[in-house]
């Protein structure tokens, strides 16, 4: 037995326990979805859309699984969100779907005599490993695009957010076609590796360090491994941009979730003529933030949902303290009714000598550094082992765009920050530790879970093995 106890957000309890999924129940789960497949597969999108469609208002509609996600997370407003998302997002797969799978006309070949027709061949089961910072909705990101293309699907939430397991499963089992082809196991690293030990492509979300492993894991299998791993955001803002506008966006992007998020913004360089007026705004904007405390439906952030992430963050600000960096607002890690939680921290006189700088810190944590030249602060945006996405807030679009096709991150919002929170449909790939494989944005977000067949014909004449030199 290989029970797993889990901790509340909200009380620093352990107030859960389950026992995680055994290999051989990985295996026998992972059997059944294989010889479901290829009839998942034959139905249209539009059959399997109708499918999910049906799945996501159960969803919203579920209580219980709202309920459960709270407990995983200790937050209100972010989960009803998770709930609700699943009912926009099928929809957008179905259209991607139906271009996808639309007839084509043969193609014609350099060749004169031959034409050629692609086929998707979806592959069998794809495993889904998720995170806990958005313990369901991260995992949709992969889910319903992989069922759509007609793969079934194992997935594995992670150990420190489980409670919205069984309710999940539940609806799932209310819905028997779907039954047949998704199902969610639980528990952790090791149910994590048995899992890739069983499919033929992986879906993963999670820290880099877990990630090379999971990478590796992948390679010893031969199976595609599609990785996105952590952040640590840059946004550069220029001598034209608005200050205490860019103070207001950036507080919303830092501090959403608790800053836990991947493409929270991490890091501020700002133009040293407005830096004061940034500083003194973002300040006073975040020392209004308030705590989901004690009533979790009011008030802007909740508790740290990984009390092991409440060191990490305090490790930060320690680390910039005692190299002569100032904090402006919050810096505490403070204990309310058992839980951890932090107010939004903005630090000054910060450099890239200090962990909160480099490391990725995964709090509301905002620490600003002020850059004479363009070129410099374009430097330091790149001074990371991660590339995960960024923001410009300058002048103008162009003054924006200039800059962004300088830095090294897969995804750059313009005059705003953290677009991927809220815009899915352009592809990106990542740079350094902060992913690898194909896109899971925009059309590629689909086309990964096939295998891309190629059908040659022929029209003219063949030749004998005398005609091999003259091709
Ligand atoms: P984590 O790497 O600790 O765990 C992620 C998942 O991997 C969990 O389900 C865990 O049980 C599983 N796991 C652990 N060891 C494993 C192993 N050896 N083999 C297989 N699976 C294993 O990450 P986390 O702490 O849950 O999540 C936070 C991290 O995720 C942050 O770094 C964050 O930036 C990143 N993240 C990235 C994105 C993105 O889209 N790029 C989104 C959300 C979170």
């Amino acid at each position: 037995m290989n029970t797993i106890q889990v901790r509340n957000p909200r009380t620093g309890e352990n107030d859960y326990s389950f026992e995680a999924t055994k290999a051989d129940e990985i295996s026998s789960i992972v059997s059944e979805l294989r010889q479901n497949q290829a009839s998942w597969a034959a139905k249209s999108i539009d059959e399997r859309a109708d499918v999910l469609d049906q799945w996501a208002k159960m969803v919203a509609e579920s209580g219980e699984l709202l309920d459960a996600l709270i407990a995983d997370t200790g937050r209100y407003f972010i989960c009803t969100g998770e709930v609700a998302q699943m009912t926009k997002m099928v929809p957008g797969w179905r259209a991607i779907g139906n271009r996808v799978f639309s007839e084509q006309e043969p193609l014609q070949s350099s060749v004169p005599t031959v034409t050629y027709t692609h086929q998707y061949k979806a592959f069998e089961v794809v495993g889904i490993i998720g995170p806990w910072n958005f313990p369901f909705l991260i995992t949709l990101i992969d889910l319903i695009p992989a069922l759509m293309a007609g793969s079934t699907v194992i997935v594995k939430p992670s150990e420190i957010t489980p409670r919205f397991i069984k309710p999940i499963q539940d609806i799932i089992q209310k819905i028997p076609e779907l039954h047949k082809v998704c199902r969610f196991v639980q528990g952790g690293g090791q149910t994590g590796q048995d899992l890739i030990d069983n499919v033929d492509a992986l879906c993963f979300t999670g820290s880099v360090k877990t990630g090379k492993l999971v990478y590796e894991s992948g390679a010893r299998n031969f199976i595609p491994v599609y990785a996105e791993l952590g952040g640590k955001d840059p946004v550069i803002v220029t001598e034209n941009a608005d200050p205490i506008e860019s103070a207001r966006i950036i507080l919303r992007a830092s501090v959403q979730a608790t800053g836990q998020a991947c493409q929270s913004i991490e890091r501020v360089y700002v133009h040293q003529s407005i830096a004061d007026q940034l500083i003194e705004s973002l300040a006073e904007q975040a020392s209004k933030v308030t705590l989901n405390y004690p009533d979790v439906r009011k008030g802007h952030i909740g508790p740290l949902i990984f009390d092991k992430q409440a060191d990490i963050i305090s490790d930060h600000i320690e680390d910039a303290k005692e190299k002569g960096a100032t904090i402006l607002t919050g810096g505490e890690i403070e204990d309310h009714g058992g839980g951890k939680w932090v107010k939004p921290t903005v630090i000054k006189g910060v450099d890239h000598s200090m962990k909160v700088m480099t490391e990725e810190t995964f709090g509301p944590i905002i620490p600003v550094m002020a850059f004479e030249e363009i070129e410099d602060a374009i430097n330091l945006a790149n001074d990371t082992v991660y590339g995960l996405s960024a923001a410009v807030l300058a002048g103008n679009h162009e003054e924006a765009s200039n800059i962004a096709k300088q830095i090294d991150a897969g995804a750059i919002t313009l005059q705003d920050c953290g677009a991927t929170t809220y815009v899915f449909d352009g592809e990106k790939n990542w740079f350094k530790y902060s992913g690898i494989g194909a896109s899971r944005m925009g059309e590629m977000g689909m086309l990964r879970f096939f295998r891309k067949k190629v059908l040659y014909a022929q029209h003219g004449e063949t030749h004998d093995i005398n005609a091999m030199g003259e091709r």
